[in-house]
């Protein structure tokens, strides 16, 4: 399989991303070591980031293939359909660069379909804009952002992937994501 236009959309995706990333530091606790938001998920992935990941994955050592083999005959959802990423080794992604969009906007600020704000996951463990996220209430605390002067003020970003099929630049590439499904849906099928 051409992953060709696929690699320049992400690449260009990674320098948006860092940017985004970089505008939110205020917020964002992300560090090396930090693997919340692979430990608990159910991890969309349309059909062309699944087959990324799983380029990456033919790549890896035999001794690496073997522990994700072995996760994946392990994954125990609970009753959210939530689960441990099969691909995440010693709190680290083993394909990192294949990883799929999901995982690459995973700890910003996302805009729901009735308007809501939804922050990360992590953000109830203390991470990712639990200093100005109110996740109950799923509002941000004006009160707190106003006192503390932050440079740049929290954004929120559509990350549904529908917004994703639909950027210009994903029309000029000609990209065709495919269905969408979880990762442990993917895996199940490619087992078959
Ligand atoms: S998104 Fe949250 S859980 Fe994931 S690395 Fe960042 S702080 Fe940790
Ligand atoms: S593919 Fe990598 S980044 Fe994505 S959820 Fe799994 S371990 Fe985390």
């Amino acid at each position: 399989m051409n992953f060709d236009k696929y690699t320049k959309f992400i690449d260009i995706l990674n320098k948006d991303l860092e940017a985004m990333f970089e505008h939110q530091k205020d917020y964002i606790f992300c560090k090396e070591g930090c693997s919340y938001c692979c430990e608990y998920g159910e991890y969309p992935f349309t059909e062309i980031e699944f087959n990324y990941l799983m380029d990456g994955y033919k790549k890896l050592n035999e001794e690496t293939k073997k522990i994700i083999v072995k996760n994946i005959k392990n994954i125990q959802k609970d009753k959210n359909g939530y689960y441990k990423c099969p691909f995440l080794i010693d709190k680290k992604c083993s394909v990192y660069n294949n990883r799929g969009i999901v995982c690459r906007t995973f700890g910003l600020l996302n805009k729901e379909a009735d308007g809501k704000v939804n922050g990360p996951f992590c953000g109830k463990l203390g991470l990712n804009y639990s200093n100005v996220y109110d996740k109950e209430t799923k509002e941000l605390l004006i009160n707190v952002i106003e006192e503390n002067h932050y440079k740049n003020l929290p954004r929120v970003f559509n990350l549904n992937i529908n917004n994703f099929r639909e950027l210009d630049l994903v029309k000029e590439l000609g990209i065709e994501f495919g269905d969408q499904k979880s990762l442990e849906k993917w895996l199940k099928e490619y087992a078959e």
